[in-house]
């Protein structure tokens, strides 16, 4: 079995072409990595047949790696460094934290404009928004659609701050991501592989949340899925998982899940302490919970009233209280050595 060739520094161009020529020929795909250290070919397909001496002898392979997991392109065997995301003006990588905040649902003009502002004012970097809800109840409040996606057209550009939106289907894709500058698959939807593979054609940035009964793995498999696809530009957003305390909390938020994946793979690791409680009054501990346990970065539910919020007013912040943790983490993340 071979999924990842690894070749010398010093091999040349020919060398790797070659190299991805034969793997070609015999019917596969290949990823590329180049490195500064090493030039890695990661292979796409069934490789199980593979063998290592139909490549160990080439000029410039080091050396030949099968990986018996079910992903191979997010997991660091197959890059070791963590990988950076960029939109503009925020960079999600390893030096900085990046907060992420705005309603559970997109409701009016006036609730996203006063969000928006007050959220960048307290240095969140990204607002978030849903125009496509997914609801447990079909009837619950399902979002504005496209009238949500023209609020967030109009708030993008006046306030200047990129926008993270749910997209549902892969038909939408499209269309959200004329305004999305990250698009989020949400926790209902990790499984949905068509949908992961649409967002997989795309460019724009991915945030795959995890589902509420999904193992780790299952996570990363679901990654590799939009990966496979040529998008490299995932994060991986633990948001709660269900367990049997229902009284306290709405879920239970996996923190563990965070060095875990960390270690596992190569892609920024978010937290939503928003829906992995459930309630407002948790948000604040395990927020700081979550970034001494290494996130990239929050997700965080802020709403100009919550009692009035048509989705998950009961966990969203007030803007008090979303001045307040702001304020709070900054110490945090600068004994982590990240800034905000
Ligand atoms: C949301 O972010 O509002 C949401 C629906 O999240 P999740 O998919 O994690 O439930
Ligand atoms: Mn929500």
């Amino acid at each position: 079995m071979v999924d990842i060739i690894i070749m010398n520094r010093d091999a040349s161009e020919e060398n790797v072409n070659a190299v991805i020529q034969k793997v070609k020929a015999l019917g596969y795909d290949v990823v590329v990595a180049k490195g500064t250290e090493k030039t890695i070919i990661g292979i796409i397909g069934d490789t199980r047949e593979l063998s290592e001496e139909t490549f160990i002898s080439m000029p410039g392979v080091i050396e030949t790696i099968g990986i018996l997991k079910g992903y191979k392109l997010v997991s660091r065997e197959f890059k070791s460094t963590d990988t950076s995301i960029y939109l503009k003006n925020v960079s999600i990588d390893s030096k900085h934290l990046v907060i992420i905040a705005g309603p559970c649902s997109i409701e009016s003009r006036q609730q996203m404009f006063a969000t928006a502002t007050f959220i960048k004012n307290c240095g969140a970097k990204i607002l978030r928004g849903g125009a496509y809800k997914p609801r447990t109840s079909p009837y619950s409040f399902s979002g504005l659609k496209k009238e949500g996606l023209e609020i967030l057209k109009e708030v993008k550009q006046s306030i200047d701050i990129p926008i993270i939106t749910e997209v549902l289907a892969p038909e939408d894709v499209e269309i959200v991501g004329e305004v999305a500058d990250i698009l989020q698959i949400g926790a209902r939807n990790m499984y949905n592989y068509p949908l992961l593979e649409a967002v997989g054609k795309v460019k724009i940035p991915v945030m795959l949340k995890r589902g509420f009964q999904a193992t780790i793995s299952e996570l990363l498999s679901c990654a590799e899925y939009i990966l496979k696809e040529g998008n490299s530009n995932v994060i991986l957003c633990e948001r709660g998982i269900r367990t049997f305390d229902t009284q306290f909390t709405r879920n239970c938020l996996d923190l563990n899940a965070v060095p875990v994946l960390k270690k596992e793979t190569h892609l920024p690791v978010f937290v939503d302490p928003s829906h992995g409680t459930g309630k407002r009054d948790l948000v604040n501990p395990m927020s700081k919970a979550a970034l001494a346990a290494g996130a990239d970065g929050l997700i965080i539910e802020v709403h100009p009233e919550p009692e009035k919020a048509l989705s998950d007013g009961f966990q969203s912040l007030t803007f008090e209280l979303f001045e307040k943790l702001m304020n709070e983490i900054k110490p945090f993340s600068a004994l982590l050595g990240r800034s905000i």
